[in-house]
């Protein structure tokens, strides 16, 4: 018996009963339901979405998945795109449907800053919210706040979620793999310390229902284009190491993404190069988008870049894994950056040596 017990899942996540009421008290037969994520949904933002409006439109309700921007086309053969609308294409389409709905679901995401150019329309409309994520310090904006910080990613709390209402009956195989994708691709492939126990149990009850787990994983991987690698190339060449703060920066300019043919998503992960550096405990990569320059930030173990993010630069997200932006140049950011580390210096060099 693959599936755990609900009152398993009820421990597994911090879920109360009374949230669990609440929602369910809010569902109408005729209710229509809004599902949005955080700008450039990630495979746990699509993943999670997709999972979840699969199973509420199974049981007969009005489901739209709204997200602010398109996402990147290694996540485009999930199923039910064709409930997807992206605020950015029809904003006037979706600020109606955003103020006429029942429900808004947010999930990934846990400060309306997040889903960008819908910010304002999701703050004024008077329908009920809930929001489902992993993600630290969340904003008090929705009724029903389900928060666990401890969870490798937000398609793992949608099955939590979806066993705790006893729901997860009306899921697929196409389904199964939107959640599994998001599972794999927040884990690392199951490498990062969020991967628990319940972690594996919900992959292995989605595996049961038929998941090809290397289909996924080569649809999601295998997608590497010219114009990505070229961009890595000069990533790379450009990063810095600073062996004295275990730290490494990476960035790309303008000029690069120009040169290389830069596409949507195509710098998706260069982060991580440079963390995989022996003896790196931070690494940071910068990069325009439109007028501002997008960070990434990473770490192992305990070094918090969330709160560094935060502080700093207006972002946020995981202790291991977070963003933030800048509005200066790229050389001032990158000194700023560097600037920054002598604050963290000893954190930084117990780390490496702990
Ligand atoms: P990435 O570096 O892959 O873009 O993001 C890493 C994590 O940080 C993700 O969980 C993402 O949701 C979060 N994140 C990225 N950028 C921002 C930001 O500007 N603000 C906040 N609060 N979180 C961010
Ligand atoms: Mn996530």
């Amino acid at each position: 018996m693959l599936e755990l017990s609900r009152a398993l899942y009820l421990c597994a996540m911090q879920l109360s009963e009374n949230q669990l009421s609440v929602f369910q008290g809010w569902l109408k037969p005729q209710s229509s339901i809004i599902i949005t994520n955080h700008q450039n949904p990630d495979g746990d933002a699509v993943g999670s979405a997709t999972g979840l409006c699969g199973v509420l439109q199974k049981m007969g309700y009005q489901v739209l998945m709204l997200m602010p921007n398109d996402y990147s086309e290694n996540l485009k053969w999930m199923t039910l795109a064709d409930s997807v609308r992206f605020y950015e294409n029809d904003p006037a389409y979706a600020d109606a449907q955003i103020a006429n709905c029942d429900i808004i679901i947010h999930l990934d995401y846990n400060s309306l800053k997040r889903s960008g150019p819908m910010q304002e329309a999701l703050s004024a409309s008077a329908a009920k919210k809930i929001v489902i994520d992993h993600h630290q310090q969340p904003d008090d904006f929705a009724d029903i706040l389900v928060s666990d910080t401890s969870m490798s990613s937000t398609c793992e709390m949608v099955y939590h979620f979806l066993a705790a209402l006893n729901w997860t009956a009306h899921l697929d195989k196409n389904l199964a793999e939107a959640l599994y994708t998001g599972i794999a691709t927040d884990t690392g492939n199951f490498r990062f310390s969020s991967t628990s126990p319940a972690t594996h149990n919900v992959a292995a009850h989605l595996l049961a229902l038929g998941v090809e787990s290397q289909k996924v994983a080569s649809r999601v991987y295998d997608s590497n284009t010219p114009s990505r690698f070229k961009l890595l190339g000069r990533a790379l060449n450009n990063m810095e190491v600073l062996p004295e703060f275990h730290a490494a920066i990476i960035s790309l300019s303008a000029k690069d993404l120009e040169e290389c043919g830069y596409k949507k998503g195509d710098s998706e992960g260069f982060v991580n190069y440079g963390l995989s550096l022996i003896g790196i405990e931070l690494s940071a990569f910068v990069c325009p988008r439109g007028d501002i320059l997008k960070m990434s930030f990473r770490s192992k173990t305990t070094f918090d870049v969330n709160a560094l993010a935060r502080k700093h630069f207006e972002g946020g997200g995981h202790c291991n894994a977070a963003g933030g932006s800048s509005n200066l140049g790229l050389a001032d950011t990158i000194s700023k950056i560097k600037a920054l580390l002598p604050e963290y210096a000893d954190e930084l060099k117990a780390l490496a040596n702990g």
